[in-house]
């Protein structure tokens, strides 16, 4: 199915030949058709599925249909997506869709300068792409007004509620006066995900890409039983032996992607790194490198990752099996995109054998395990025995997965109490 007989006007459809596009992704054609009907979505997707162009196309569209004059700090859609990567690129897809026509798009995230996006705010947007923490700020400030808004997206919804961005998203709902048409992307669905998909959408047409829960067909899962300490050996083995020429490697903690970049170049292995300590320009270029092929190997922590387009990545590594088996389906939604073959590789460990069964629960699937000669993990009784007597292990019990997003948890709750108090005296005054 071909974009224009969706009925996309030329200036869109050209700027879409020239991103590449010729065809309809599953996603999109199930989406843009209601979409373009004003129909609020109910959507199962994953990363890697042509999410963006599903939602945003239609909204370019009707926008382009109904022209109207900007006004200061007036928003007619928003995207609300839960990390800064994710923001960024999803702002950066919409500049390619609307190459050819007069609708302005930006992004608005953490962890840069608030007043350049004031600035970008106060001319008015057709779209607005931001993440909530960040959006809250400058609707705090009076720097953004929803009073008119008309289109509503959530993407990654799941990741949203995981990194506690509820109640943020509920202020952001108590502001927004007028019925837009909402649309709610997540590649996972829980109770809380529907308790808020019934709270906010209203009859929504319900699309989905995949079973729910499971990750994308092209992908060959793969387990190495292998003790935490060989870890490292094997993934320098693995890469090097079959010749992996681009992975993307997963670890739970920023002190083991710093360490792993470290051994990996003593190894000769190129690596870069991406994870919540660096700065945003740092991660870009890190990502720069690894997607021009400088760099073979990205070591990277889950939410620094989170919503990064790395087209065609053959290898997806989880050095540590991920904390939630939901997360294991978003890591690896990094490989085995758009119908090419992807290689998802998990190093498990025996502390880490539940997860996997949690996952092989969630993807419906049993994973292969491969054991390679020479790393059996040691017996129970010896972990047990380490457990109990390394001081890392008890130290790793207090450690949390992401102290960045905890200082930006703490950062938004600060902000809650701003708000209370100062509708507190508010009320007071009155
Ligand atoms: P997304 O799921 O939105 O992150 O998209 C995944 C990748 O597929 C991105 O690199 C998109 O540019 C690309 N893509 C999206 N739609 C299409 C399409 N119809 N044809 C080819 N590539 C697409």
């Amino acid at each position: 199915m071909s974009f224009a007989s969706q009925s996309f006007s030329p200036e869109i459809v050209r700027a879409l030949t020239e991103c590449g596009y010729e065809k309809l992704t599953p996603i999109q054609q199930q989406a843009i058709p209601h979409a373009r009907r004003g129909h609020d979505i109910l959507a199962n997707a994953q990363t890697g599925t042509g999410k963006t162009a599903a939602f945003s196309l239609p909204i370019i569209q009707q926008i382009c249909d109904n022209p109207k004059q900007r006004s200061r700090f007036n928003v007619r859609a928003l995207i609300l997506a839960p990390t800064r990567e994710l923001a960024a690129q999803i702002a950066k897809n919409i500049e390619d869709y609307t190459k050819f026509v007069s609708i302005n798009v930006a992004a608005i995230y953490g962890g840069t300068k608030m007043a350049s996006q004031e600035k970008k705010l106060e001319q008015g947007l057709d779209i607005l792409v931001a993440t909530p923490g960040r959006l809250l700020e400058h609707m705090e400030l009076n720097n953004v007004s929803l009073a008119n808004l008309e289109f509503l997206v959530f993407d990654e919804a799941d990741r949203m509620l995981d990194m506690g961005f509820i109640s943020d998203i509920r202020m952001i709902m108590n502001d927004i006066r007028t019925q837009p048409q909402t649309m709610l992307f997540s590649a996972t669905f829980s109770s809380q995900m529907n308790k808020l998909s019934n709270e906010i959408l209203r009859k929504p047409k319900r699309i989905s890409v995949s079973p729910e829960n499971a990750t994308a067909e092209t992908v060959a899962h793969v387990v190495y039983p292998v003790d935490d300490d060989r870890k490292r050996e094997l993934l320098s083995e693995l890469i090097g032996k079959k010749n992996w020429q681009q992975v993307l490697v997963f670890v739970n903690y920023k002190e083991t992607a710093n360490e792993l970049v470290k051994e990996l170049k003593l190894d000769g292995i190129k690596a870069v790194l991406c994870h919540g300590d660096k700065a945003q320009s740092a991660r870009r270029r890190a990502l720069d490198e690894f997607k021009e092929g400088k760099a073979r190997v990205m070591v990277a922590t889950e939410v620094a990752a989170r919503g990064l387009d790395i087209q065609g990545l053959p290898h997806v590594v989880n050095y540590d099996m991920p904390f939630l088996a939901e997360d294991y389906v978003h890591r690896i939604g990094r490989t085995g995109r758009a119908g090419q073959q992807g290689h998802a590789v998990s190093f498990v460990s025996r502390d880490e054998e539940l997860t996997l069964v949690q996952v092989e629960k969630l993807i419906r699937q049993r994973i292969r395990r491969i054991q390679l000669a020479g790393y059996e993990p040691a017996n129970r009784d010896a972990l047990l025995h380490k457990m109990h007597t390394k001081s890392a292990f008890k130290d790793r019990r207090g450690r949390t997965n992401n102290p960045t997003d905890q200082s930006d948890a703490e950062r938004r709750a600060r902000l809650r109490r701003a708000v209370l108090n100062k509708s507190k005296i508010t009320k007071l005054k009155k």
